[in-house]
């Protein structure tokens, strides 16, 4: 027994060092031609997806050049939703896309900007680093680029096989330039087996000719010539099908293999791109590229049964968004978690966003009118509250399941304190510095803070659960990895991204008259989960759970929510 166990043990770590030795990361770039907006994060993390089924180690990481140090303190009608990762870094949404299809949590080392580049370079040379020399984008800015582009440091600590790495923006951008630089250096230094390109580019149809036009791919692949980069695979987005003939053309015109040349044609789910990547051999084409044995093409069976599932789920369940960016971008994670818990609940969650601004006493019957649940949705600053307020009010009156988010969370609260509690001025520090009774107050560790970026509570903190509560059972019921313990309750880790919080002078008040705190921070005693037991599904969380509902675990809090909504319909 004892000689098995060492036995077992020794294997164990001989295969490590095997493995350690064996590693050798491999670089692919993923560049856009053309266009923005044409899905190059769902390219790179369908890709990432179909690395890891076939049991690669993988990390996904995006180069934005914006001078931003980070996404923080950038308005989501600029750049959409801002994705906070565990680490408590504030990144690109397209985070959220390679967490959700990939189940890989990404840290702050996979979201690195032009600014943050600059930074580093910056303070070393007020340290007095580089002796003397004058600071230039070439060689400095780059070498610092690619010394993140190869994670050198974590890609042999977390045995990395592949470190996908998508560069923001659209090849011809005078700010990107630097990126490009240092890809084609890399391209040089480590050699064919191990960089690659993949430019994405898009294939406009004129309807008047009736016909697919591939110039604008063939002058983008140019252009990353002119920059000393050659393509090896190329993706088209088209809306139509793209013959053999016009792949032909490409592959000729772009020096590149014809059987390189794949399409992504639009899908009705993104998370369909994955299988018809798999289907034209966009990864077998990388690694034969790359020199490596491709292999048995991976059934990805519980992707595939997601999917199936999703196309059965046609029953349809209304959710409200109420929220101030008119945007669907501005809450891409809360929209995919509805998706996500929709499919595993057997339905199709739609979505109709409603603007707070416009949402008054008199309307809100006629808006909410045919919603089987209401979510509140985060923000910052006074626009639009008193409209969410209107909102929470109407749903708990009424018995709507209502799911508040941070600052959702925040209006739940603050309805209650003016309509339950009877305190009309209730409001948070953050709206009305001198409100007589701030239920939402700052965070004593933030009074002192001046600087706006990353400054929040931001990322993963503990939360303990009441035993009993609805949130504790729904966690319960997922029996959900991210929870742990029993006895009293379950422990839970959820990210954040917050100031203000619940005022606890308060808590035996509101507890009194019925709306309950049922997840706590150990640490902080900070209220994380507020809850009405006597309603349907009435939950507001202080943290934002839509960061890590995923495509094979959907969020436990989302999937009782849209449960209970569909119970409601
Ligand atoms: N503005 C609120 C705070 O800072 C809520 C933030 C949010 O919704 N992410 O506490």
């Amino acid at each position: 027994m004892v000689l098995h166990a060492c036995h077992a043990t020794f294997v164990s770590v001989f295969k490590h060092v095997i493995y350690y030795i064996k590693v050798e990361t491999k670089y692919i770039f993923i560049t856009g031609g053309v266009a923005s907006s044409l899905g190059k994060g769902i390219i790179s993390a369908s890709l990432g997806k179909l690395l890891q089924a076939r049991g690669y180690h993988i990390t996904i990481q995006k180069f934005d050049p914006y001078i931003n140090i980070d996404p923080g303190t950038l308005n989501p009608y600029e750049h959409g939703e801002c994705y906070v990762t565990a680490d408590g870094m504030e990144t690109d949404l397209d985070l959220g896309h390679y967490e959700r299809f990939t189940g890989i949590e990404t840290t702050r080392d996979n979201s690195v900007t032009t600014g943050r580049i600059y930074l580093s370079v910056i303070e070393r040379e007020r340290r007095g680093d580089y002796l003397g020399k004058t600071i230039q984008v070439v060689p400095h800015i780059t070498d610092e680029i690619k010394r993140r582009m190869l994670r050198s440091e974590s890609a042999a600590k977390e045995h990395l096989d592949f470190v996908i790495t998508e560069i923001g923006g659209t090849i011809g951008d005078i700010e990107s330039q630097p990126f490009l630089e240092a890809i084609r250096q890399l391209r040089w230094e480590l050699g064919q087996s191990r960089a690659l390109n993949v430019h994405l580019t898009y294939v406009p149809y004129i309807a008047a000719a009736g016909e697919l036009k591939t110039k604008p791919t063939q002058t983008s692949v140019k252009q990353l010539q002119g920059l000393g980069i050659q393509p090896e695979v190329l993706v088209l987005r088209t809306e139509h099908a793209l013959n053999d003939e016009l792949r032909q053309k490409v592959a000729h015109f772009c020096n590149v293999d014809p059987t390189a040349v794949v399409q992504s044609q639009d899908m009705p789910s993104i998370y369909e791109v994955p299988v018809n990547m798999q289907q034209q051999g966009l990864d077998a084409i990388i690694l034969r590229k790359l020199g490596m044995e491709v292999g048995e093409t991976p059934p990805l069976g519980p992707w595939r049964s997601f999917l199936e599932r999703r196309k059965r789920a046609t029953r349809v369940v209304n959710i409200a968004l109420v929220g101030k960016y008119d945007l669907q971008d501005a809450y891409k994670s809360i929209r995919e978690s509805l998706a996500h818990a929709g499919t595993y609940n057997d339905r199709k969650v739609n979505v109709t966003f409603i603007n707070s601004e416009s949402l008054t006493r008199d309307n809100v019957a006629d808006k909410l009118a045919g919603m089987a649940g209401v979510v509140i949705c985060p923000g910052f600053g006074q626009r639009g509250i008193e409209g969410k307020i209107i909102a929470a009010e109407y749903t708990r009156t009424h018995d709507i399941p209502t799911f508040g988010i941070c600052l959702g969370m925040q209006m739940m609260v603050i309805e209650f304190a003016r309509n339950v509690l009877g305190y009309d001025d209730a409001n948070s520090s953050e709206m009305s510095a001198d409100t007589t009774h701030n239920v939402i107050d700052m965070m004593e560790e933030q009074k002192s803070v001046t600087q706006m970026g990353g400054t929040m509570r931001l990322g993963a903190y503990a939360c303990r659960l009441k035993a009993g509560s609805r949130a504790c059972d729904a966690y319960r019921a997922a029996s959900a990895d991210n929870a742990s313990g029993n006895g009293d309750g379950l422990r839970i880790v959820e990210r954040h991204r917050h100031r203000y919080e619940f005022n606890n002078r308060y808590l035996a008040e509101f507890v009194a008259n019925g709306m309950n705190c049922v997840g706590i921070n150990p640490e902080a005693n900070l209220v994380e989960i507020v809850e009405i037991p006597t309603l349907r599904w009435y939950i507001g969380t202080q943290f934002h759970p839509e960061y890590s509902s995923t495509v094979l675990h959907p969020h436990p809090l989302f999937m009782s929510f849209v449960k209970a909504c569909a119970l409601s319909n």
